[in-house]
């Protein structure tokens, strides 16, 4: 398997009693790369989640490779799960990272069934699918062209630069079925976005990102999320967020207000207390009543932001009504037409060799 020939600079045997429970864990690695980062490789058993219809969201399917992101953002909603596996919803979480080393083989076979229907599979709408650990497992490129091979439509929203190593196959990807890109960037002020995200990269490397995938043919989306209450929610504030966005080429934004669900509600409140305690009152008083931000401020917010959206020319992704979130090209399993043309022998080549020559041929007959 692809994992199994990688070179460790350190390794530690034995099972976390939550792991051990819901995963075959291989072996635990730190290595000096990844300072202060544990990598729990496991053994999947299996790649795409069903997501519930009572969670009212615009996609059906998802796959994470990892659990946990060492991008370590201190709002990130995730949090919580981590707490299912015995570790916490803090540290943790940005330090301790599942990683379903074989999820790209059990991707296969799952989209190999004949019962699979090809919905379409969204990915990073629980963890980053392009953190660092990416880097070191290169799990994204064995998922991307398994279901492009399979035909399933899929979206991927990351903060993770390293999406533009997956570009060229990506557009492969986009001959054969609607693919989706979406760059998470919400805070434009260099000092701030460090501290609330210190583990991502920066917002002008994102933005770059945003950039090389406009030049790849896509129409990447930019999710400004969360916009923080008095930290990012200025005029001049969003007003710069835009203008770079739109600079940047990207298709459509979406935007919402921060909420703050059990687990990134205490970690946020902590970093409140430490980095900004003047506004731990008002923040206290405005999350009362609810994880979400009261309606007058959602209603005081796109107040503010519909203007700033016209000047700068940028269009508002389309969004469920339901849940305000993103509807996606991809999710609506319109026709792929991004990298235009029809599959060719370069795209096929690049699908097979990340598919491994067996699954492509297997794949072949049907699906190329
Ligand atoms: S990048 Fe996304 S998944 Fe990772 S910590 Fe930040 S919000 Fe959470």
């Amino acid at each position: 398997m692809r994992w199994s020939g990688q070179q460790l600079d350190s390794e530690q045997q034995g099972a976390l009693p939550g792991l051990a429970r819901l995963h075959d864990l291989v072996r635990t690695v730190r290595t000096p790369e990844f300072a202060g980062i544990a990598f729990h490789e496991v053994l999947a058993k299996s790649a795409l989640n069903h997501v519930p219809a009572a969670a009212a969201l615009p996609f059906g399917w998802t796959i994470n490779p990892y659990r946990g992101c060492s991008h370590a953002c201190v709002f990130c909603f995730a949090r919580r799960t981590h707490e299912y596996l015995d570790l916490d919803a803090g540290r943790d979480f940005d330090e301790q990272i599942i990683v379903k080393v074989n999820v790209a083989e059990v991707l296969q076979k799952e989209l190999a069934r004949p019962s699979w229907q090809r919905h379409p599979v969204a990915l990073g709408t629980n963890t980053d699918p392009y953190q660092r650990a990416e880097g070191r497992y290169r799990l994204m490129p064995g998922i991307i062209a398994a279901l492009a091979a399979s035909g399933t439509p899929l979206s991927i929203l990351s903060k993770g630069t390293l999406l533009r190593r997956d570009l060229p196959l990506l557009q492969a990807a986009a001959e054969r079925v609607p693919v989706d890109l979406a760059m998470s960037i919400a805070v434009f002020d260099p000092e701030l976005q460090k501290s609330i995200e210190p583990g991502a990269p920066s917002t002008e490397a994102r933005l770059a990102t945003i950039a090389a995938a406009r030049d790849a043919g896509f129409a990447p989306s930019v999710f400004v999320m969360p916009v923080l209450p008095w930290l990012t929610d200025s005029r001049e504030h969003l007003d710069r967020a835009f203008g770079r966005i739109a600079e940047a080429g990207a298709g459509s934004v979406v935007y919402s207000a921060l909420h703050l669900r059990p687990g990134a509600r205490e970690w946020y409140f902590a970093w409140l207390e430490r980095e900004h305690p003047d506004l731990v009152g008002r923040y206290r008083e405005l999350y009362a009543g609810s994880d979400y931000a009261p309606k007058e401020y959602r209603t005081w917010l796109a107040a503010k932001v519909r203007p700033l959206l016209r000047k700068h020319g940028v269009d508002r992704a389309p969004t469920e009504p339901t849940t305000g979130a993103i509807r996606s090209r991809a999710l609506r399993g319109a026709p792929a037409t991004l990298a235009g043309g029809r599959p060719g022998a370069d795209s096929d080549r690049m699908l097979a060799a990340e598919l491994g020559a067996a699954a492509a041929d297997a794949l072949q007959p049907t699906l190329f």
